[in-house]
């Protein structure tokens, strides 16, 4: 039974001489540092129903070209942890270099434990978004990865080229990218299609650094052309939550979300309310959240996914 952290203080403490200052309403969870956790937090862990996972700089980390992915430490055990206790798992990458199952032999051919439908990309949500509005025609700037979920979907996708009449533009990775699909794609926004990014993502976290999210760099300049914004449907959009709660079939409040960057996994978590977890293994840091308003921190951060199995374990 986890301590009530609600309770008035007692006289001493002498067990908890690292016990957190109490926290604002709202925050309930956040220690604040890595190794400082509070009880109530870590014992939601064990009353969740799925844990949507992020993956670069979460569970693996891989170089600039997204090739060459090694699980980070507790990653494997993690998602055989979670399979074990009934739990359902989702990972969730805002990288569309490969198509969701696609990404998921590669993930299976490192050791994770992962059918072709646990893996969403922001093309997964693209997909459904276009549905929903009755997008029928979609020009794709990017690969196989990009345009897969919207094909299986029974969507038309045309490639960037030449001035096809189209519903909507969707852009996600694409190293390929050069002035004649910039004009494809400036023409068809100019010409009135939907345009969506499938991430805003100035950086993803490679074993090398950070590199450069292709579609950020793409549609900033099909904005600054046409003046048009686009939608995005990956991280930390609603779209993106909700095509994983879908996929899941959970309520937020039965989700768990696993991240490490500070623009996208925790503020889609908190905003959607599920529960937040941020790890310190890629993007972020220990003090990426300091700055944020009680409501907006993650319910828990730790160093990497190892930590937060040792957590999880500690919960039950
Ligand atoms: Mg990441």
């Amino acid at each position: 039974m986890p301590a009530d952290p609600a309770a008035p203080a007692a006289p001493a403490a002498p067990a908890a001489p690292a016990a957190p200052a109490a926290t604002p309403a709202g925050a309930a969870g956040f220690a604040g540092t890595p190794g400082a956790h509070d009880p109530e937090a870590v014992s939601r862990l064990r009353e969740l129903r799925a844990f949507l996972l992020d993956l670069d700089g979460t569970l693996v980390l891989g170089d600039r070209r997204n090739h060459g992915l090694t699980p980070l430490p507790g990653a494997l055990e993690l998602v055989d942890a979670l399979h074990r206790d009934g739990v359902a798992v989702g990972v969730l990458t805002n990288g569309t270099a490969r198509p969701p199952a696609a990404q998921a032999a590669v993930l299976r051919s490192i050791g994770f434990d992962l059918a072709d439908d646990a893996v969403l990309t922001p093309a997964s949500s693209a997909a459904e978004v276009c549905v929903r509005a009755g997008h029928e025609r979609v020009m794709v700037l990017g690969g196989d990865g990009v345009s897969g979920p919207l094909v299986d979907a029974g969507i038309e996708v045309l490639p960037p080229e030449g001035h096809p009449k189209v519903d909507a533009v969707f852009v996600g990775w694409f190293r390929e990218f050069g002035m004649d699909h910039l004009e494809a794609a400036a023409n068809a926004v100019w010409d009135g299609a939907a345009f969506y990014s499938a991430s805003q993502s100035l950086f993803f976290a490679s074993a090398e650094g950070r590199a450069i999210g292709t579609s950020r760099a793409i549609c900033a300049v099909i904005k600054d052309l046409t003046g048009v914004r686009p939608t995005i449907v990956g991280k930390p959009s609603r779209h993106a939550l909700r095509t994983a709660l879908h996929r899941l079939g959970v309520r937020p409040r039965e989700l768990a979300v696993v991240g490490d960057d500070p623009e996208l996994e925790v503020p889609m978590a908190r905003r959607g309310g599920a529960f937040a977890v941020a790890v310190n293994s890629g993007t972020g840091h220990a003090g990426s959240f300091d700055h944020l308003g009680a409501a907006r921190r993650p319910h828990l951060i730790v160093d990497g996914v190892d930590a937060l199995l040792a957590l999880y374990r500690s919960a039950g």
